[in-house]
């Protein structure tokens, strides 16, 4: 039979028809570029505006240059990659010897260092002075949008070195190595480094948020009391980046709750029997290690006054607590930028999304929420710039847990509203949402879960009743620039006179609290659609609850145009 050879070129080598119709099947249209190769600073306006604001105009440059950094490919791979390999852990070498090794991607070092190389573990330490802080804290809300579980142990060095100079002559071994901008992540005696890291270890298994709880027993080696050696047994149920150099750990004596600094090694260059039991299997911030411990009798030194453990830490943990405000504000910045630029380099229906009510009403709420946290959380860097002032420090004391109950736990929703906004691509392990959404509620939950912040706000107040004077002495600036806002001040004023109840309704006077300063600082310093779109949403009821309830007569074109990144 005749079978004749088929030809599937034409005489020039191109195809036949047939063949290229089935290697192109269609033409990718209608798909945003990645989010990368922009400038985080200087794409951000409120950020900008506020460290303006705040005190830390000198810091513009060196944020200018940090925020290209943050935004090129490579640097945003690198995030992805600390989270794509999750750190392993190790008891012991081949050889038998018991080693406590944690294994970290290449990628989460080359962050680590460049955290440190940058002082966000140290730079209102080592140039204290106006601004300070604030610089510290817009570079941390960069560095941090890039990826968020690594700033675990650089903010916990950070907040270790108030606690630290409770006791000066320990305050003199350690804290030349802890400011240090440097990054040494060896698994060597801290006596053999130039720069170290801490962590802190106060959670047991029978009590978290009541450390009083705490059965770990600390035993004089000697002479007892303040900087003295102790040997301490028991367990931390949690310990997060167990890699550092030293830890501060709460024990008991027979004295009560004290706070001791326990490094990993010992003087003589052994390992201290600090012993990681396993790793914990951890939902989010999973490029950062956190751990289960056993104390078999670890040399630590005791920081601070016997059996105030607590006092002594509580300056650790409110540092930590500012650093969680900072890092919720951060994870919605970068939600608002990749919602924003998506919806802007896509059409439905016709119409671009970004242009479309609905979409807008969206974006711009979802805008709104992220400028009134960066807002706060700058303010309560200014503050902690000027401790020396009264009011600053009683504002200090009550922006810090009102702000961190209230911003870390508006993120988890807001991750999730703007994962939306991407529809079906927003859910894909390639995209950052993901991520964002699984790192939203880990804030919330360490350094004083929502309800304890609640309860330490009303403690403050009860304890120093200055301190809710100074906040409502700072929330009325703002007085007479709009009626929305002068009506909720003074029934929030008034329901602050009766004192029943007060646990109970904790929460929702916090709540209340936080959106008045939030409406303070933006009626008073941010952009005018912002405030005015806040106070329509937030100070008076529409009654919706989900993102998307901007009442009419709000400008959700401006407010989106500021905040979308525009990508060179
Ligand atoms: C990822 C991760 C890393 C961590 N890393 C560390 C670390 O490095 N070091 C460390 O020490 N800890 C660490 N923790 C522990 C964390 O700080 C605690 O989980 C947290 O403080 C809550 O303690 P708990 O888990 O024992 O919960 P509980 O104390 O049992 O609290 C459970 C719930 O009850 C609420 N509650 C408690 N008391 C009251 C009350 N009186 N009235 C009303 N409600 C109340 C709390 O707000 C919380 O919602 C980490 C936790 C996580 C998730």
């Amino acid at each position: 039979m005749n079978n004749p050879q088929r030809n599937t070129t034409d005489h020039t080598g191109a195809p036949l028809q047939r063949d290229r119709y089935l290697s192109a099947t269609h033409e990718v249209i209608n798909q945003p570029k990645a989010l990368e190769n922009y400038n985080l600073y200087e794409q951000d306006t409120a950020l900008r505006e506020a460290v303006i604001r705040e005190g830390a105009s000198h810091a513009h440059h060196d944020l200018s240059q940090f925020g290209a950094w943050a935004g090129k490919a490579e640097t945003i791979e690198l995030g992805n990659l600390a989270n794509a390999n999750k750190p392993s852990f190790r008891t012991h070498d081949r050889y038998g010897h018991r080693i406590d090794e944690v294994s970290f991607h290449p990628a989460y070092h080359e962050l680590m260092g460049v955290a440190l190389e940058n002082g966000l573990h140290s730079s209102p330490w080592t140039n204290p002075g106006p601004g300070a802080h604030v610089a510290r804290a817009a570079k941390y809300y960069l560095h941090s949008q890039v990826e968020a579980a690594h700033c675990c142990p650089i903010t916990m060095t950070f907040a270790a070195v108030p606690s630290i100079r409770n006791q000066p002559e320990l305050a003199t071994i350690w804290e030349q190595k802890i400011l240090t901008n440097e990054y040494d992540a060896r698994n060597v005696p801290d006596s053999e480094k130039r720069a170290v890291t801490i962590g802190m270890a106060m959670t047991e298994k029978q009590g978290g948020s009541d450390v009083r709880a705490n059965t770990t027993r600390a035993y004089a080696v000697g002479q007892e009391g303040p900087g003295q050696a102790y040997e301490l047994v028991g367990h931390k149920w949690f310990v997060s980046a167990p890699m550092c150099d030293a830890f501060l750990v709460l024990a008991q004596t027979a004295n009560g709750l004290s706070c001791f600094l326990m490094p990993r090694w010992r003087p003589d260059g052994t390992k201290n029997p600090w012993q990681v039991q396993q790793l914990k299997n951890k939902m989010g911030n999973v490029a950062n290690a956190s751990s289960e411990v056993e104390i078999r009798g670890a040399l630590a030194w005791m920081v601070g006054e016997e059996g105030r453990g607590v006092p002594t830490i509580i300056e650790m943990v409110a540092m930590t607590r500012f650093d969680c405000m900072i890092g919720s504000a951060a994870g919605m910045r970068q939600a608002v930028a990749q919602a924003t630029h998506h919806c802007h380099n896509r059409s439905a229906f016709g119409a671009t999304l970004s242009d479309q009510p609905l979409m807008q009403n969206v974006l711009a709420d979802l805008i709104i929420e992220n400028e009134a946290a960066l807002a706060y959380t700058l303010r309560v860097a200014r503050a902690m710039d000027n401790q020396d002032n009264k009011h600053e420090r009683l504002l200090a004391r009550l922006a810090t847990p009102v702000g961190k109950y209230w911003i870390c736990k508006r993120t988890p929703n807001h991750a999730y509203e703007a994962m939306e906004c991407i529809g079906g691509s927003g859910v894909m392990e390639d995209c950052i949402m993901p991520r964002l959404f699984r790192e939203s509620p880990v804030n919330a939950i360490w350094e004083g879960s929502g309800n304890v912040q609640c309860l330490d706000t009303l403690r403050a107040i009860q304890k120093e009743p200055e301190t809710l004077d100074a906040f409502f002495k700072e929330a009325a600036e703002a007085k007479g620039t709009d009626r929305r806002f002068d009506q909720f001040l003074a029934q929030l004023q008034h329901d602050f006179a009766d004192i029943s109840d007060f646990q109970y309704r904790a929460r929702n006077l916090v709540d209340r609290m936080a959106l008045t300063m939030q409406g303070s600082l933006l009626l008073r310093f941010g952009d005018k659609d912002v405030a005015d779109a806040f106070c329509a949403s937030r100070l008076q009821n529409n009654g919706g609850m989900n993102y998307g309830n901007l009442p009419s007569g709000t400008n959700p074109t401006a407010i989106i145009k500021r905040a979308t990144p525009v990508v060179g």
